[in-house]
């Protein structure tokens, strides 16, 4: 579905922004984005709670993303974490939710 391909990735000390190939464009906060990071540590595996691996954070940087096959984005933070793999389509869901 085109909509959930990426057409361009920006970011800036704020915010990531995605324009999707259907037109739609997206602004993601970075410390939400972060927040929301759905690896098995921030959804509170390995005997955490949920939030419980972020909760701490207040400000965060993102340092670079890459494309994981066609599927999702990685991101690289500012706090060295860089094991969340985010779907096109759960970034698209949040966005069209405004839950980020
Ligand atoms: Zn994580």
């Amino acid at each position: 579905m085109l909509k959930t391909i990426p057409k361009e990735i920006t970011f800036d000390g704020t915010f990531l922004y995605i324009t999707w190939k259907d037109g739609f464009q997206s602004k993601f906060e970075l410390l939400k984005l972060r927040k929301l990071c759905p690896c098995v540590t921030c959804m509170g595996g390995h005997g955490g709670s949920i939030g419980s691996a972020t909760s701490h954070i207040h400000e965060i940087s993102l340092i670079s993303w890459k494309k994981i096959g066609r599927y999702a984005l990685n991101f690289t933070w500012n706090d060295n974490h860089d094991t969340g793999i985010y779907t096109y389509d759960s970034l698209r869901e949040y966005s069209e939710k405004n839950l980020i």
